[in-house]
């Protein structure tokens, strides 16, 4: 590792980052506190089988940065934070591998807060739940926010819309040819939402089981290829399947005015693409705004759960998402560095008024 662990914390502002082991139940985690300023940090625990500790430490380190700012957007009074946990899910998932992992949750007294992610389901939260209350995302007949898929898709399409309005001064999809590149369990309910408004939808996915799930369900959308997306013609890209797609080489191909998607972390390196995506006139909606319906539904949680009103706030992404285009022209910056920058304004106003109390 180039950096040491000290090192990389200071150059991403992290407040505090916690390794966990337990040999017994094969637990391997890092869970990273990135700021705690607006409240408690939540974010999801993500299993993946990282190729090297490095590797999964890096995650860690951006994906609980990125949850920062997509509270801050959002107006929650919550921090950011992540956790991962390293290995093989079909070989870990047991009661007391999470039972563990809960009881180390717990150790941080509420300072991290966690959620499901990639490779962990709300059966999953249940057992944590047995060992710490700091959990969220838990099972609908606990009185958790269950699945948080639909709300984050529901966001997704919120913030596409506003940005067509940008695009073509109409927010109506109708006939416009939408690629979702993903059909998991966002990439399935956004289709959803375009399929009822008419939306012209292509999709690809690497998971054969997935697209035929797709196809089942939405009969009329196109599925394509996974390679050579980009030489392919269509008005609105959504990426929701893996971060990093918005790179040189796909900007340098991209044929669409728009790019609004569920991914975590679309840009390869926000400093180089989003200037870049600027330059060449696409429209992007920066993904922890538009993608933080999940999140906003588990805040909800926190407070007793009330669909009606998690739909509502969702909703704001609209809004928001427009008032992002404003700034970013206003200030002649790119998208996600208008959204990094309110997010932040947000953090330092509310860490003045602390001071003043
Ligand atoms: P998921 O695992 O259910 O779906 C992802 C899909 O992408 C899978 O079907 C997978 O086969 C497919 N995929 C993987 N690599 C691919 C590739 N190279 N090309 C095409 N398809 C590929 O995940 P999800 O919950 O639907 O989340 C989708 C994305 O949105 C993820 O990046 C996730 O981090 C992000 N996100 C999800 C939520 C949420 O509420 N689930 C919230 C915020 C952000």
């Amino acid at each position: 590792m180039q950096q040491s662990v000290l090192e990389l914390m200071q150059s991403m502002g992290h407040e505090q980052v916690v390794f966990c082991q337990d040999p017994h139940t094969g637990l391997n985690a890092i869970i990273a506190i990135h700021n705690t300023t607006l409240g408690p940090s939540l974010g999801g625990t993500r299993l993946w089988n990282y190729n090297n500790h490095e590797d999964a430490l890096i995650d860690a380190l951006r994906l609980s940065r990125g949850m920062t700012y997509k509270s801050a957007i959002s107006g929650l009074n919550l921090g950011g934070g992540k956790a991962v946990l390293i290995g093989d899910a079909a070989k870990l998932k047991s009661e007391a591998y999470w039972r563990r992992y809960g009881k180390f949750v717990n150790s941080l007294n509420g300072k991290y807060i966690t959620a499901e992610d990639v490779n962990t389901s709300s059966a999953d939260m249940e057992y944590i739940g047995m060992e710490t209350e700091f959990v969220t995302g838990k099972p609908d007949y606990m009185g958790g926010s269950g699945d948080p898929s639909p709300l984050t898709a529901y966001g997704v399409y919120m913030g596409m819309k506003a940005a067509a309005k940008k695009a073509w001064g109409s927010d109506v999809l109708t006939d416009k040819k939408v690629l979702v590149q993903g059909a998991g369990n966002v990439g399935q309910y956004l289709m959803g939402h375009l399929v009822e408004e008419g939306a012209k939808v292509m999709i690809c996915d690497i998971n054969e089981a997935k697209i035929k799930q797709a196809k089942g369900k939405y009969p009329a959308i196109e599925v394509i290829s996974n390679d050579n997306i980009f030489d392919r013609e269509f008005d609105i890209y959504a990426p929701c399947a893996l971060g990093a797609t918005v790179n040189t080489e796909s900007i340098n191909k991209m044929k669409c005015p728009l790019i609004a998607g569920a991914a975590n972390n679309q840009l390869a390196d926000e400093n180089i693409h989003g200037p870049m995506l600027v330059e060449k006139g696409i429209i992007y909606v920066p993904d922890f705004l538009i993608n933080a319906g999940g999140i906003i539904n588990i805040s909800i949680e926190l407070d007793g759960y009330n669909r009606d009103r998690a739909l509502n706030t969702v909703g704001k992404i609209y809004n928001r998402t427009l008032e992002i285009f404003d700034l970013a022209e206003k200030e002649s910056v790119h998208t996600q560095l208008a959204a990094m920058r309110i997010a932040e304004k947000r953090i330092k106003d509310i860490a003045n008024i602390r001071v003043g109390k």
